[in-house]
């Protein structure tokens, strides 16, 4: 396992979704499956798949900033969202959660 997932607290048994005491069970049997079958994949293609894998996310984990303007999560600040200069400023929509924004941004309803 790369020192990077190690010092992230990923341990081989959270990697791969096993239960372990004291931890409540989150989501369904066949996502916990999928992401067992997944983790296990990575694992088996350690020097192909999981370290690169690995470094991506840890270059993501530096470059991404909160948007000190929304709130949305980009690399860029402020955000994409913010610096696009087609938007119309006056108009708010208010999301719960980033995950709702980036939603409504794939269906281009705004
Ligand atoms: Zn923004």
């Amino acid at each position: 396992m790369p020192a990077e997932m190690a010092r992230a607290g990923v341990t081989f048994s959270s990697a791969i979704g096993q239960q372990r005491p004291g931890c409540p069970r989150r989501g369904s049997r066949a996502r916990r499956r999928s992401a067992r079958k997944a983790a296990l994949a990575l694992l088996k293609r350690q020097h192909d798949l999981l370290e690169p894998l690995a470094a991506a996310l840890g270059e993501a984990a530096a470059k991404l900033k909160t948007c000190s303007v929304c709130g949305n999560i980009d690399t860029r600040e402020p955000c994409s969202i913010c610096q696009d200069q087609r938007r119309d400023g006056r108009l708010i929509v208010v999301v719960e959660e980033v995950g709702d924004l980036w939603a409504l941004e794939r269906a281009s309803v705004v």
